[in-house]
């Protein structure tokens, strides 16, 4: 017996795993899927093709509203190895559709924010980490880069200062000149051309259980950066759901100095909220965490993603305070100095 294409379709949907990790081609069928499946709500948008001419997809979600909107940019996938990354992307989408339809909230966020969600920003390297089926999954080489270059450290802003390296089989090596991909590209053009309206820029890693704030390069915090710890909240969010603990600190302080970020690009041209989401563990797995991690990784990631989200959303929209963030503000303070430079001087570095 023959089955209908289109049910063959509808039950692979029904069981698409979202514990496991998928190759790109999954990654692909499934981002159509979503936009079928939820056309009121989905609708997929290509913003840019990678080296290798493949076009990078977002999946740009939220209601109709006529009046204007405000937008949250999440990408994963930027370095290929950390496979549960694009795991997240995709359980973070498959988390706000089911639930925006009863939860009163989330529908809400629809109303007055667009998701702008890439599942796999680079998507070539992502393909390459998959293709040789007789490498085991531990021995996942660090297949990171799109000819090898680090693509978040590629914005032109403060590129290159520090934390990068002009040695092309470095893992850090910066490209030829900044933007000189198109992946990196891609992104700052959509992010400056959307600079008014989107409130948060989100960018999932792994791993070593961090919550990043700007900025990479030493001695310099924004203008807003004890509202910054709104990730704070965040990270006990997280805490909450399954005990792990996941610091928030700028790269300087917690890992090392770095320049040309997106997340520091974000903030720079006006995106007042930006983190870089480093997922689990803390080296254990390190690159190669197990699929049975997959689930407890992203529930709690979620709940640090959606508490950074809903604040975001509140300030704008809401007068309600959000005082939980105040408490924690406090707590912060003092644990990072820097110089606070405003973002002209930045901009002059
Ligand atoms: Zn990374």
């Amino acid at each position: 017996m023959k089955l209908n294409y289109r049910v063959v379709q509808s039950l692979q949907q029904l069981v698409y795993n979202y514990t496991n990790y998928h190759t790109m081609d999954e990654i692909s069928d499934w981002i159509q899927q979503m936009e079928k499946d939820h056309p009121d709500v989905v609708s997929r948008m290509v913003y840019g093709t990678t080296y290798e001419k493949r076009n990078i997809t977002l999946l740009k979600i939220g209601l109709n509203n006529t009046m204007p909107k405000k937008a949250i940019w999440m990408d994963c996938g930027i370095h290929a190895r950390e496979w549960i990354s694009p795991a997240f992307c995709q359980h973070f989408v498959k988390e706000i559709l089911g639930s925006y339809k009863t939860d009163g909230k989330m529908r809400k966020m629809f109303k007055n924010l667009d998701f702008y969600i890439t599942p796999v920003l680079n998507m070539d390297g992502y393909v390459y980490s998959w293709k040789d089926n007789s490498v085991s999954f531990d021995s996942i080489q660090d297949y990171s880069m799109t000819k090898s270059v680090n693509l978040p450290q590629q914005s032109i802003v403060m590129h290159p200062l520090v934390g990068i390296s002009r040695n092309c089989c470095s893992d850090i090596y910066s490209g030829e000149r900044a933007l000189s991909e198109p992946e990196a590209k891609a992104v700052t053009d959509f992010l400056s051309a959307n600079r008014n309206n989107i409130l948060c820029f989100l960018t999932i890693h792994s791993h070593g259980q961090l919550i990043l704030v700007p900025y990479g390069y030493p001695d310099i915090i924004p203008p807003n950066y004890d509202e910054l710890v709104v990730g704070l909240a965040a990270a006990k969010a997280i805490k909450d759901v399954h005990g792990m603990d996941y610091t928030v600190e700028t790269p300087p302080n917690v890992l090392y100095a770095n320049s040309g970020s997106s997340r520091d690009f974000a903030r720079l041209i006006g995106i007042p909220f930006s983190f870089t989401f480093e997922l689990r563990d803390k080296g254990q797995h390190g690159f190669t965490l197990p699929e049975a991690q997959i689930q407890p990784t992203c529930e709690e990631a979620y709940q640090g993603a959606l508490s950074i989200i809903t604040y975001v959303h509140d300030k704008t929209f809401a007068s309600a305070a959000y005082t939980e963030t105040a408490t924690l503000v406090l707590g912060l303070n003092g644990v990072i100095t820097g110089k606070i430079l405003c973002m002209e001087c930045l901009m002059r570095i």
